[in-house]
């Protein structure tokens, strides 16, 4: 994957997108697919805001069916299934845990209900993917981090996780290949106009401050919470922040869906790259004066949630990493007076203001891509395109082609050979798919880069330099953050980051003064406490 800002000078673009995270990815690979000509650009990392922050899931959303937002749960189930099927290196399924205890928001009755409804939504024909119920003994066996105590029993249901900037860069890798111009750190500083029509824009390196004229026949706004910033869109959308905490393993396979006393909120607790996500907080956010960080009080939220469960209460220093993202919410009557914002529906609208730009409000991963292909609908009626989306039934740019478990035993046992542990090697092809062969052949020259990159944690050396390498990395945080989430799933410490950096120094041609540098960026997603 190539940054060539410069290229931008391209004649006339069809489309361009501002904002390179899951929905200005989606929507890059699309048009891309259909043959339009397409430039995205994104001001920071690919997937450096929300589109990194999010619980991981695909996901119908179990807990919208209480506010019977049941068009957009049945819309989200289809995606799963579809995700899970064309992107089966990238989707994988995941259970979730519900405990039925003696006192509680849901009795079993209506949890089955709910499940059996959930279930029927899919329409989902592999029955690996039904809900289930555990008696007591059953369910603590299964989940024995949680308090056994007034457990009555407990059901299991499926749905599925990825990793959410995996997701998008491999969207954008796959924009590229499609012919799209693709650039990261590279903002849209003004739109210019032509008697009241957007025809172009201004857009800004952010490396060197150049900045470049480009012209474009339909322009998009996939830009998240930026588009409260700024009229017209600021009037469109109610913001709200959400944070995750990283804790130790207490899970094995299963996830859990627990209710926090506080407020009755659901919140998760997730197994990923062998650490725990717990999460998330749901506050109101004002983009004017609020900070997109973790406060004190997100934390003693989310532990005294996670502590009211567990046999073994987490304290504030087990705390490995944490993140904050910002969710939008379009506007209606229902959101600006709706109290709470996990009231709020999370579906999504596109509107165009009246110098003919569009925006996209709100939304989920889940349901990004086909949302993109409404976005690009519009384009293609504008620019008088017939052109059909195709990403329904495409294969993600680097899902293994045929059979996918046969692939994966397969080349489970090449990494094997290598001496990459098991667990390494299950994240690598996840995290890789068919560019997992790639990073093996590294390996055989040199089998030290079928170490950890850290004990902790699944990713091995020859990912690091794989990503630095090949993923349009510019900073050190691109790295450690998004292409892999090292910074969230260990407390490194100086001497570990310092080694990390200068190991890709030389690929990404760093001398020691830019090494230095690029480490104190990382320090705002570090946990020193
Ligand atoms: C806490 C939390 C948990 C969530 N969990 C889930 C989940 O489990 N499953 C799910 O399906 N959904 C989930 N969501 C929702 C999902 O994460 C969001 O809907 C999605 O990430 C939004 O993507 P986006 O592309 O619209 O915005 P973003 O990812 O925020 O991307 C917008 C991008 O635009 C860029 N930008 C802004 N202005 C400019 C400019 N002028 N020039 C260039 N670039 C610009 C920004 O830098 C940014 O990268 C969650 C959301 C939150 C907050």
């Amino acid at each position: 994957m190539n940054r060539d800002f410069a290229a931008l000078q391209h004649p006339t673009f069809d489309l361009l997108i501002c904002g390179g995270g899951i929905y200005g990815a989606w929507t890059a690979y699309d048009a891309a697919l259909r043959g339009l000509k397409v430039a995205i650009v994104e001001q920071n990392d690919w997937a450096s805001a929300t589109s990194s922050a999010s619980t991981k899931l695909i996901h119908g959303g179990l807990r919208y069916l209480e506010t019977y937002d049941f068009k957009l749960v049945s819309k989200s189930l289809q995606e799963r299934t579809r995700l899970l099927r064309i992107a089966p290196h990238r989707v994988w399924p995941l259970r979730f845990g519900v405990p039925v205890f003696v006192r509680q928001r849901f009795n079993r009755l209506q949890l089955k209900l709910g499940l059996s409804l959930y279930d029927y939504l899919a329409h989902d024909t592999d029955p690996s993917m039904r809900h289930r119920y555990f008696n007591p003994g059953q369910f603590s066996a299964h989940f024995p981090a949680i308090k056994q105590n007034q457990l009555k029993g407990g059901f299991t249901y499926a749905d599925a996780q990825t990793d959410d900037a995996r997701l998008v860069l491999e969207l954008i890798a796959g924009a590229q290949m499609a012919g799209a111009y693709c650039i990261n750190y590279c903002q849209l500083a003004k739109i210019l106009e032509t008697e009241g029509k957007a025809g172009g824009a201004i857009v800004r390196d952010q490396l060197t401050g150049n900045e470049l004229t480009i012209h474009a026949r339909q322009i998009v706004f996939t830009t998240g919470q930026w588009l409260a910033r700024e009229p017209p869109s600021r009037d469109w959308c109610r913001l709200a922040k959400g944070v995750h905490l990283v804790m130790p393993a207490v899970l094995d396979a299963d996830a859990l869906l627990l209710t926090a006393p506080a407020d009755d909120r659901v919140f998760f607790m997730i197994p990923w790259y062998g650490m725990t996500l717990l999460g998330t907080t749901d506050t109101d956010f004002d983009i004017d004066t609020g900070q997109v960080a973790v406060e004190a009080s997100d934390i003693d939220y989310l532990l005294a949630a996670a502590n009211y469960y567990l046999e073994a209460p987490w304290t504030r220093s087990d705390i490995i990493g944490s993140f904050a993202g910002v969710r939008v919410f379009k506007q209606s009557l229902q959101s600006a007076t709706s109290g709470s914002p996990s009231a709020l529906s999370r579906d999504w609208e596109l509107k165009t203001a009246a110098n003919d730009v569009h925006y996209a409000i709100g939304g989920k991963i889940t349901s990004s891509r086909q949302d993109a292909a409404r976005i690009v609908d519009t384009i293609c009626e504008k620019l008088g395109s017939a052109a059909k989306c195709t990403t329904q039934e495409k294969l993600l740019p680097w899902a293994p082609p045929g059979n996918f478990a046969t692939w994966f035993s397969q080349v489970t046992a090449q990494a094997a050979q290598l001496g990459i542990d098991a667990i390494s090697a299950h994240w690598l092809l996840r995290r890789h798919g068919m560019k997992a062969p790639e990073i093996l052949r590294q390996i055989e020259t040199n089998a030290q880069l079928a170490q950890r990159i850290v004990p902790e944690v699944p990713l091995i050396l020859a990912d690091l330099l794989h990503c630095a390498t090949n993923e349009m990395v510019v900073h050190l945080d691109d790295l450690l953050r998004r292409r892999l989430p090292l910074l969230i799933l260990a407390k490194l410490s100086d001497e570990q980051l310092y080694e990390i950096a200068r190991l890709v120094a030389d690929p990404l041609h760093w001398d020691s003064a830019r090494v230095a540098q690029e480490i104190s960026r990382c320090s705002v997603f570090r946990n020193q406490e």
